[in-house]
């Protein structure tokens, strides 16, 4: 019988540990297979850790990896992965939006189909506001319109994977991780899920606005390199636009039909122009180079300042 994780992330999330805990243990408990929770303290400074170290002592199937501080959602889940050994993990977010009630019918969709990932689709999103629902939706759809990689639409981390698809995950150096884009990149066999995300059990979300943006900035950054080539186009257009204005007022003058200044012509020239291959030249190097500073450095994803039952 394969063995199965769930992962869970919790920053801040006194209000909503128990239940997950329970809901996703009556889960489990209802399975044929042997199973175990994986809880990722990333760094909470309210009652998140005192939970999870009470929960570990009571159930030994329950792991906790305590972090040295905020690291962030990417780096918990990643954690989460590197250290299962399981056959099998779900990833899940600890607020119950995604219902552990699912499990087994994803477990039974990833038999059926022998996948190697089921990746979970909101049908339809409770409880969140029109601007993050939006913002998602668009999200999502311009990702795969810049990226080199196709990904599925409206899926965030909650999904199933096997122990293929973590071997692989585990091998991958890149320190920013885009997980639901990198899990779509590994490739083997992917099926959706379909699913009604509800509304956060209790507290607040840990993605506000700033967290969002720099989220999805880093996932576009990591997997596309249009950018790059978006900057050039506009570079080119700004150094075209000066040409045609140069052979404008340059002919302007000595035909007589443009009553610029002396001096004018070129000045506006120059400015266009090298505004035109500085924009160019910032945002081909501005960006990335951000990125590789970051991934030079090498410094570890995430801290680990303890774990209970490991
Ligand atoms: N999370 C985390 N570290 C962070 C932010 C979030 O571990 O820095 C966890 C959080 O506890 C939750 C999951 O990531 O289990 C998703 O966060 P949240 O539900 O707040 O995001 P939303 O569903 O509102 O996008
Ligand atoms: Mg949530």
């Amino acid at each position: 019988m394969k063995k199965l994780a769930i992962i869970v992330p919790c920053y801040n999330e006194e209000a909503v540990i128990a239940a997950s805990y329970n809901r996703t243990m009556s889960v489990l408990s209802s399975l044929p297979n042997p199973s175990e929770i994986i809880y990722i303290n990333d760094g909470s400074n309210d009652k998140t850790r005192i939970l999870l170290n009470e929960i570990a002592l009571q159930d030994r199937r329950v792991k906790v990896i305590h972090f040295s501080r905020n690291f962030g959602h990417q780096p918990a889940v990643t954690a989460g992965i590197n250290k299962c050994k399981a056959d099998i993990a779900i990833i899940m977010d600890a607020d119950m939006q995604d219902p552990p009630e699912l499990i087994p019918d994803i477990l039974e969709l990833q038999r059926k189909e022998e996948a190697n990932v089921v990746y979970c689709v909101r049908k339809s999103r409770g409880g969140e506001s029109f601007f993050k629902r939006f913002s998602a939706k668009m999200f999502y759809r311009f990702m795969n319109s810049m990226s080199e990689v196709k990904f599925p639409v409206d899926t965030g981390d909650f999904r199933l994977v096997d122990r293929t698809i973590m071997d692989e995950f585990n091998r991958l150096r890149e320190r920013g991780k885009y997980i639901r884009g990198l899990v779509s990149w590994v490739g083997f066999k992917q099926v959706p899920f379909y699913y009604v995300r509800e509304a956060r059990l209790a507290g607040e979300t840990k993605y506000p606005l700033k967290k969002m943006l720099r989220f999805a900035t880093n996932a576009l950054l990591y997997f596309s390199k249009k950018p790059l080539r978006l900057a050039m186009g506009l570079g080119f257009v700004a150094v075209l636009v000066g040409i045609v204005l140069a052979v404008w007022f340059t002919l302007g003058k000595i035909y007589g039909f443009s009553n610029a200044e002396t001096g004018w012509t070129s000045i506006i020239f120059t400015i266009i122009f090298f505004g035109g291959v500085q924009l160019l030249t910032v945002g081909v190097l501005g960006q990335y180079i951000g990125i590789l500073f970051d991934e030079i450095k090498a410094r570890p994803e995430y801290i680990i300042e303890e774990t209970r039952n490991f």
